[in-house]
């Protein structure tokens, strides 16, 4: 087995715990395998081992990524999700090339994102990313100013919103990280009580991936745990 393989295994297996521990199915988490900084050579391998979605951020490697592995792997295109900050100048290869994306926080790139999305494509995922962390984190949508942005997506064409994500601040007790990630739920919960009809909740990372399981996740986005620790200097 290669180390992507051994990896994706091992991270499988903590997603089917954390699960099991809250009485939830497996497979009713999906595991992101976040590809950022890694070659299309480790994304090959880890769909060589039966990854099917790949999280990207930085747009420019996203799609030279995208392009390299659909000629290699014509008849196995995998789900492309964007989870980077978004530049509202570069929404429309978003639109053009990705299923989802993770990180709206503002209208006005929503609407850039549903005039942009090529109509032959299916409707392109939304989730909004939400600032659970105050002053802590300057990238989401306040708690406050959610409800208006949420009911704004839906009603664009083009696009589908599917529920919340957030990047807490890292914290290493498991309470602590569950308590934000419930912060995100009940969030979620609410619109879908004022007749949002969402089902994702895209939170826990390599490092708190069990404690978002534990507290509703639906999508774990993880880079490192899967393809090792990056390097930022090339
Ligand atoms: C990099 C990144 C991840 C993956 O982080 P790891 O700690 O490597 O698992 C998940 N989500 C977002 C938004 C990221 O930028």
């Amino acid at each position: 087995m290669s180390t992507i393989e051994q990896n994706l295994q091992a991270v499988r297996d903590s997603i089917a715990q954390a699960a099991a521990d809250a009485q939830r199915a497996p497979a009713d988490v999906t595991l992101l395998a976040v590809s950022k900084t890694f070659g299309a050579d480790a994304v090959l391998a880890a769909m060589r081992a039966g990854q099917a979605a790949f999280g990207e951020n930085y747009l420019q490697e996203a799609l030279d990524k995208i392009a390299f592995v659909k000629e290699a792997a014509p008849q196995h295109v995998p789900a492309w999700h964007f989870i980077g900050p978004i530049q509202s100048n570069k929404t429309r290869p978003i639109a053009e090339h990705f299923d989802w994306v993770h990180t709206v926080e503002r209208e006005k790139i929503a609407v850039r994102l549903s005039e942009q999305r090529p109509a032959g494509l299916p409707d392109l995922n939304i989730c909004l990313q939400v600032n659970i962390s105050g002053e802590a984190s300057k990238s989401g949508v306040t708690p406050a100013d959610l409800p208006a942005l949420a009911r704004a997506v839906a009603q664009l064409p083009r696009l589908r919103l599917r529920g919340l994500m957030a990047i807490p601040e890292p914290e290493t007790d498991v309470n602590l990280q569950r308590a934000a990630f419930a912060q995100l739920r009940v969030l979620y919960q609410q619109l879908k009580a004022d007749g949002l009809a969402l089902d994702t909740l895209s939170m826990g990372m390599s490092a708190d991936l069990r404690a978002a399981v534990l507290e509703g996740a639906t999508i774990v986005r993880v880079g490192s745990a899967i393809f090792g620790s990056r390097n930022y200097s090339h």
